[in-house]
């Protein structure tokens, strides 16, 4: 009996299965706010045009959370040349500080900026 290409095969499904679940830490997703889909590079963690995001990580990037709640942005930080937006859990109310992407719609951060959420 020869069982190279089971074995093979096998191999391959494994790596196959590697590589989704490598893609799926820069997943795409659909933005539960305002519906806008954003494109996972792998940073990605609020949406570019609301700035909303939603509470899946326990430590950054870890997609180990089961809360899901959508996350508010509530006020922007400015800390060595960087802007930081400031979320918060409208489930369980943790709060997260997340980098500013260049993608970020620049008008909603400064309208936030301005007015944060007092709350
Ligand atoms: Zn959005
Ligand atoms: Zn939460």
């Amino acid at each position: 009996m020869n069982n190279e290409p089971l074995l093979r095969q096998l191999k391959m499904e494994t790596r196959i299965m590697e590589t989704k679940k490598f893609q799926r830490n820069k997943e795409d997703f659909i933005c539960e706010k305002c519906g806008l889909e954003v494109e996972g590079n792998g940073y990605t963690n609020h949406c570019p045009r609301c700035l909303w995001s939603k509470h899946v990580d326990v430590n950054p990037g870890d997609r180990q959370s089961f809360c899901q709640g959508m996350m508010k942005p509530i006020s922007v930080e400015l800390k060595r040349r960087e802007y930081f937006i400031l979320h918060r859990c409208v489930k369980c109310g943790y709060k997260r500080k997340n980098k500013m992407s260049e993608e970020d719609n620049f008008d909603a951060v400064i309208q936030l900026s301005i007015h944060p959420v007092n709350r």
